[in-house]
């Protein structure tokens, strides 16, 4: 296998365990689980991928994303879990984004 494709099984594994969960655990619940996305901010990152650093999606905007092949291809990002209030809008780890979101503005601004 391919280390794309090793990955890209990885990425698809935490969106299905995302989905079980949010089917199984957080149903009833204001909460969901969603994805955090994590660019590699390196050298090479496309722009497409470093703007979607710090910022949360469901697991069907990811797999969209993902859809286009090409975003695929030498992809680093990573998909964390988070836990979502879907009435609030809170989410759990606040702090963490605040600080991804100024990596990245410094990441665009060094282009
Ligand atoms: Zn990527």
């Amino acid at each position: 296998m391919s280390r794309d494709d090793e990955l890209m099984k990885m990425r698809y594994g935490t969106l299905d365990s995302n989905d079980a969960a949010n089917r199984d655990v957080y149903d009833d619940s204001d909460w969901e689980v969603r994805i955090l996305w994590f660019s590699a901010l390196a050298s090479i990152s496309r722009v497409s991928h470093v703007k979607r650093h710090g910022i949360v999606f469901t697991t069907d905007e990811v797999r969209s994303f993902y859809s286009n092949s090409d975003n695929c291809k030498n992809c680093l990002c990573s998909l964390s879990s988070i836990l979502v209030n879907v009435k609030t809008g809170e989410i759990v780890e606040k702090p963490l984004l605040e600080r991804m979101l100024a990596a990245q503005k410094k990441h665009l601004e060094s282009k």
